[in-house]
């Protein structure tokens, strides 16, 4: 068998997205099916999120096969998001992969959700060793590779940037996903700069403080767009920090965004700022390879079939906590 011909169905269920896609061996994307489960007040409600992708999992899965062009038969290998997050999203998508497994009787591989961020930029951007700047929902993470796994180099210690913003914006009464409206509103402002704590902790960086700060600061009265440019300022700031020094530290030229809160144009001038200023270079895949997406699964899924990794059913258990440093890299040396 042609290893660069091979067929891989992603599924992609960590959090608000659910998703199918498939990928053949080069890295080409054939396909690339999302859902996203809007919440109709409020925040994501596990159970919830994970009622909406048991019932559009197996439409998104049929609509991925058919736009590759291609049949169930066709498919090699099922790879699944098997952490982190959350449990019932994740066991949703972990029991849609093992019933195709098993029902065409091909192998199986539970995938880190955001190592699989991390490859996608590789397999479809010119970066080969990049620090990832990993920006979503759920997670904040600075993760390059050294020594033969994908360490973190900084993260959040409380809340992920995207849902800082979406949090923010509730307040404000702006519908999920806020990150957008923020990134609108900020836009369009003319005041000067409101001061927000700047939690910078060594490498890693907390949310929470902002949050309340810029809260109180929206009670007093100040102006919301003011109060976006302000929060866009300050949290931007610190993830560029941390991953400059994420940079210096690993000794890499490359940067690469992931993750829903790349689309930001703001976040993508300064990182690109810091890239520019020390010689080296900033990759942004495609909007719909940066989002949760299942595509990113099956490449993941496809490298580490390649590299010899074999995972019978009783090992496709999900993994809430599933920390990016746990896997053994083999197929980079
Ligand atoms: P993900 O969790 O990776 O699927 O990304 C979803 C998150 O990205 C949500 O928190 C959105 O608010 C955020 N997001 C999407 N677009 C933007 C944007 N243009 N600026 C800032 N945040 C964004
Ligand atoms: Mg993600």
């Amino acid at each position: 068998m042609n290893p660069t011909a091979m067929l891989c169905l992603g599924i992609e269920s960590t959090a608000h997205t659910v998703g199918a896609g498939v990928v053949d061996g080069r890295c080409n994307v054939l396909s690339n099916e999302m859902e996203t489960y809007v919440p109709p007040e409020g925040g994501i409600h596990p159970r919830e999120a994970a009622n909406h992708h048991a019932e559009r999992v197996v439409p998104v899965i049929r609509a991925a096969v058919e736009k590759a062009g291609a049949r169930f038969s066709e498919l090699e290998l099922v790879a699944f998001s098997q952490g982190p997050g959350l449990g019932p999203c994740l066991r949703t998508g972990a029991t849609a992969a093992r019933s195709l497994a098993v029902s065409l009787g091909i192998p199986i591989i539970g995938v880190n959700h955001c190592i699989a961020h991390l490859e996608i930029g590789r397999g479809t951007t010119a970066a080969r060793d990049p620090v990832l700047l990993y920006v979503s929902g759920g997670n904040t993470q600075v993760i390059a590779y050294m020594a033969s796994r994908y360490r973190i180099f900084g993260e959040t210690l409380d809340i992920g940037v995207g849902n800082l913003l979406d949090k923010f914006g509730r307040g404000m009464g702006l519908a999920f996903p806020a990150g957008p409206k923020i990134e609108k509103s900020a836009a369009t402002n003319t005041d000067p700069y409101l001061p927000l704590p700047y939690s910078v902790k060594g490498m890693d960086i907390s949310f929470s403080g902002i949050l309340t700060a810029a809260e109180v600061k929206r009670r007093e009265g100040a102006p919301a767009s003011a109060l976006c440019y302000s929060m866009q300022e300050t949290v931007f700031a610190m993830l560029v920090e941390v991953t400059e020094r994420a940079m210096a530290h690993a000794e890499k030229d490359e940067v690469l965004l992931g993750g829903g809160v790349a689309a930001n144009s703001r976040l993508r001038q300064m990182l690109g700022r810091m890239a520019a200023d020390r010689g080296a270079k900033m990759f942004v895949p495609a909007s719909r390879l940066c989002v949760d997406n299942g595509a990113m699964i099956a490449w993941l899924g496809l490298l580490m079939h390649r590299s010899g990794v074999r995972m019978p059913l009783s090992k496709t258990k999900i993994c809430q906590r599933f920390r990016t440093d746990e896997v053994e890299v083999a197929w980079r040396n």
